[in-house]
């Protein structure tokens, strides 16, 4: 199976790591290190199969390097899963991971993701100089990531519309966690019309007190008329059951994996719906967690997202130019930096 995953994938390295002690089982996938060492968080959870994990492990260090690529980062993509119930999550069990990681010797840099968090990588950082998103960070990259989202939703915004005004644009945000409140936020700010949605009622109904908003049922959120959609809850979301409830011009937003299968980009496409890619626009965390790898500011990283929205600009008058997606184009844009910087051709693209 890893063998098989490996060649399909086009991966350089997958380590499976056990320490009985501790009870640790990982899996850490090194995709390409083509442009750097390959950075990408570690996802604790409690996996049904061991090819479960791995599946997801190869996908989700994949669309690490796509994303690092894309977004002109001198890194390559690597992501870590940790195959545990996070109640069993304990110190030890990080510290034998944080020596574990640092026995790959730099080639993979880890950082957070579901259910790791910063007091998990402060354990990590005892052992090991390769982990990023510790207290002694940048911190929470959430706002930057927001920061970029919007940017990257203003883009696609005046490419549909001809206009960067927000004024009255309607906008749907699904999931008002960390990035959906700071994109409703920015949104809001700009005088755009925002309606939120969330399964959590509590949560979506104090955002809505906050910022003075409209909210939307959670099932109800597809098929409500806007001109922008913007995921920020969980992948998936944009698919063969959704896609013809739209009602919208526009989808951009900060969740991974927006779209069920690639296809979906053409779908969309087809349809006349701009979709923004979202390794592109969510990249401000991967932007903020580099920066404190490079040793560089939080107003850097702020900046650096800021800028997620002249690459949109650019990567939709590439993908007119050339008649294909936004998504397409994304991709060709990672591929062609990879390629020109390795004599191996990559083959694969991501999704
Ligand atoms: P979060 O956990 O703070 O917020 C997620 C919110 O979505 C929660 O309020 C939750 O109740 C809601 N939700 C979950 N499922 C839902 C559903 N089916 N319908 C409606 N609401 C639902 O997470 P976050 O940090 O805001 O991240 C949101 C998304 O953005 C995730 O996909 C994450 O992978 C992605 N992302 C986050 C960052 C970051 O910096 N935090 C960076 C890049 C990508």
């Amino acid at each position: 199976m890893v063998h098989s995953a490996m060649r399909s994938f086009g991966h350089e390295q997958v380590t499976h790591f056990v320490d009985d002690e501790t009870g640790l089982e990982a899996i850490v996938a090194i995709h390409d290190t083509t442009l750097g060492p390959s950075l990408g968080g570690t996802r604790l959870l409690p996996y049904e199969s061991h090819d479960e994990a791995l599946e997801d492990v190869m996908r989700l260090s994949r669309a690490m390097t796509y994303k690092a690529a894309a977004t002109d980062l001198n890194l390559g993509g690597g992501k870590a899963v940790i195959v545990a119930d996070p109640e069993m999550k304990d110190d030890d069990m990080m510290r034998a991971y944080g020596r574990m990681i640092d026995r790959l010797g730099g080639h993979y840099i880890t950082s957070v993701d579901v259910n790791t968090g910063v007091d998990d990588m402060d354990i990590v950082a005892q052992e090991t100089d390769h982990v990023v998103g510790t207290s002694a960070g940048l911190g929470d990259p959430s706002p930057i990531t927001a920061r970029g989202v919007f940017e990257g939703l203003r883009a696609s915004v005046e490419a549909t519309y001809d206009t960067p005004d927000m004024t009255d644009l309607e906008v749907v945000v699904q999931g008002v966690g960390k990035v959906g409140s700071g994109l409703a936020e920015l949104l809001v700010e700009h005088d755009a019309t925002v309606t939120v949605s969330d399964m959590n009622v509590e949560a979506m109904d104090a955002i809505a007190r906050d910022l003075g908003v409209e909210t939307v049922d959670p099932g109800e959120v597809y098929s409500h008329p806007c001109d922008v959609f913007a995921p920020c809850a969980v992948g998936g979301v944009i698919n063969d059951e959704t896609i013809p409830q739209l009602e919208c011009d526009v989808v951009a937003g900060g969740a991974n994996n927006i779209l069920a299968e690639r296809r979906h980009a053409q779908v969309l496409h087809d349809a006349g719906v701009l979709y923004a890619p979202d390794y592109v626009i969510n990249a401000g965390g991967l932007i903020t967690v580099a920066a404190e790898h490079t040793g560089k500011s939080r107003e850097e990283a702020r900046r650096d997202a800021i800028a997620i929205g002249d690459r949109m600009r650019s990567l939709i008058s590439r993908a007119e130019r050339e008649g294909t997606t936004v998504l397409e184009a994304a991709d060709r844009y990672a591929l062609d930096l990879i390629e020109a910087t390795d004599d191996e051709p990559m083959s694969q693209v991501a999704n």
